[in-house]
């Protein structure tokens, strides 16, 4: 039998928590002790080094709550209306009881586009490394005021997969209103048991996911399903564990009732065979013997390195990096337009400002997204 991991082994989680776990439907508010434990758990893990990054679910269950709207499903306008009221209820209520813990809370509200188009991925995943330089919790939710029905994801646990493999997370804690998957949904048949730990997600495992979600959250254990997928291919490991007890995650930490699916990879592998294997290179950057180098210890490419370019790539694309003698050394995704790069050749970093007429990135290829020839 697998074993399922310890949480003592991962470097970057995200906690993905459901609305019907944060909001009190009866009251209309935020279950206010349930997060305080919660928040222990998290600044715990915050604590001892790891990066913590936390997918809040709630701000329509809260806004329709503090509209007074009826039960039962909503216009689209009303719930981009429930969401504007209650995404700042819940974003302080974040705000505060992290802070009360010595954490800073920073909020990011994405689209669907966010993370699906490359150009926005790059952004989104630069301002998510940068709270996390800086030791901040980002507090992640869908952007509900502007999605529509044709551009959003609808539920968080796939927006949670998403945010864990742009962040480079290694592992996804989906807390729910269930401790995990059964061979069958255990409310229609009492035979139905808990699987500890799915080392692959084969055609078996999908067709136990059932349909049903509850009232509150849009997604049931076929999002989660979803959600392991992307998470696995993204190198993370994911675990589905009962978000209802208090202290949820240190009850997994001590072995409590959950679900592990397993990645057979790791963050930087899976993102380097994206890079390296799943993309159309759009164009070439020609680098000296000395970005070469630097890049063969582990450096970014910085445009002083740079001594040509070639193609119509626009930011965010993949291109062929290529030595002097014009052999290709490896791929990355380029943080300027062709246009912008073609004036950075050979340039200090210093000088992008002076050179595009307004500030930007210091790498013309950031390390974390390039993969090198035999990486
Ligand atoms: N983004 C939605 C909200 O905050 C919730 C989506 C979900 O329940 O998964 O209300």
């Amino acid at each position: 039998m697998t074993i399922a991991p310890s949480l003592s082994a991962f470097r970057r989680i995200v906690v993905k928590v459901g609305s019907s776990l944060l909001v009190d439907q009866n009251l209309g508010q935020i279950k206010r002790f349930w997060l305080e434990a919660l928040a222990d758990d998290i600044a715990d893990l915050h604590r001892e080094g790891r990066d913590v990054l936390v997918v809040s679910s709630g701000s329509i269950a809260l806004g329709r709550a503090m509209l007074k709207l009826p039960r039962g499903p909503l216009k689209l306008e009303d719930s981009q209306a429930a969401a504007a009221v209650g995404q700042i209820a819940l974003a302080s209520a974040w705000a505060e009881i992290l802070s009360m813990r010595g954490m800073i809370a920073g909020q990011i509200l994405v689209t669907l586009n966010d993370t699906e188009e490359r150009r926005r991925y790059l952004n989104a995943r630069a301002t998510l490394g940068r709270l996390m330089d800086m030791r901040a919790v980002p507090v992640i939710n869908e952007n509900d005021t502007v999605a529509t029905t044709e551009i959003r994801y609808g539920d968080n646990d796939r927006l949670a997969a998403r945010v864990a493999s742009m962040a480079s997370a290694d592992l996804l804690v989906l807390l729910s209103d269930i401790d995990g998957l059964y061979t069958a949904p255990p409310g229609e048949d009492p035979d139905a048991v808990l699987i500890p730990v799915v080392p692959r997600i084969s055609a078996e495992i999908e067709a136990m996911a059932g349909g049903a979600a509850s009232e509150l959250s849009r997604g049931g254990m076929r999002t989660k399903i979803e959600a392991a997928k992307i998470a696995t291919g993204g190198g993370a490991h994911m675990v589905i564990a009962d978000g209802r007890l208090d202290h949820p995650v240190r009850k997994i930490a001590d072995g409590g009732r959950c679900t592990w699916f397993l990645t057979p990879s790791n963050p930087v592998t899976a993102r380097k065979k994206w890079i390296s294997g799943s993309l159309e290179p759009r164009g070439t950057v020609h680098v000296d013997l000395g970005a070469a180098r630097a890049l063969a210890k582990g450096g970014s490419l910085l445009p002083a390195g740079v001594t040509r370019v070639e193609g119509a790539f626009a930011r965010g694309d993949c291109v062929l990096i290529r030595d002097a003698a014009g052999a290709e050394i490896g791929r990355g995704l380029v943080a300027y337009d062709a246009g912008e790069a073609v004036q950075l050749v050979g340039r200090n970093s210093r000088d992008i400002e002076s050179v595009l007429g307004a500030p930007g990135r210091a790498e013309m290829i950031h390390r974390d997204d390039m993969a090198l020839v035999g990486e």
